[in-house]
């Protein structure tokens, strides 16, 4: 994978984890606020939250991966069976470890 791309990724995953470290601290402290509502809607509220910041966490640790794979120059091989991933697969996700094939044999 050229260095350019793998420049345009990281600039891509940069920004989406800022956006991303955004919402999970909108997220947080929605939840923490929560605590004095009312128990009818806290009740309905919180699990899709709670949900929410788990997936929000775990792309960060995706993204924080990727950056790494950037660094280390692995990035867009994969993991499992170490060929090049699609350009337009990576393009789309960044942060994938995993080629077509590879992700859907899982
Ligand atoms: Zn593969």
């Amino acid at each position: 994978m050229g260095s350019r791309e793998a420049e345009q990724a990281r600039r891509k995953l940069a920004r989406r984890r800022e956006t991303i470290a955004r919402l999970y601290e909108a997220t947080s402290a929605q939840r923490l606020a929560g605590g004095g509502r009312e128990a009818g809607e806290k009740n309905e509220v919180e699990p899709v939250q709670t949900h929410l910041a788990d997936e929000v966490l775990r792309e960060i640790l995706e993204i924080d991966r990727a950056i790494d794979r950037i660094d280390r120059g692995t990035w867009g091989l994969c993991e499992r069976c170490g060929q090049r991933i699609g350009r337009s697969r990576l393009r789309a996700l960044p942060e994938t470890r995993r080629c077509l094939d590879c992700r859907e044999n899982r």
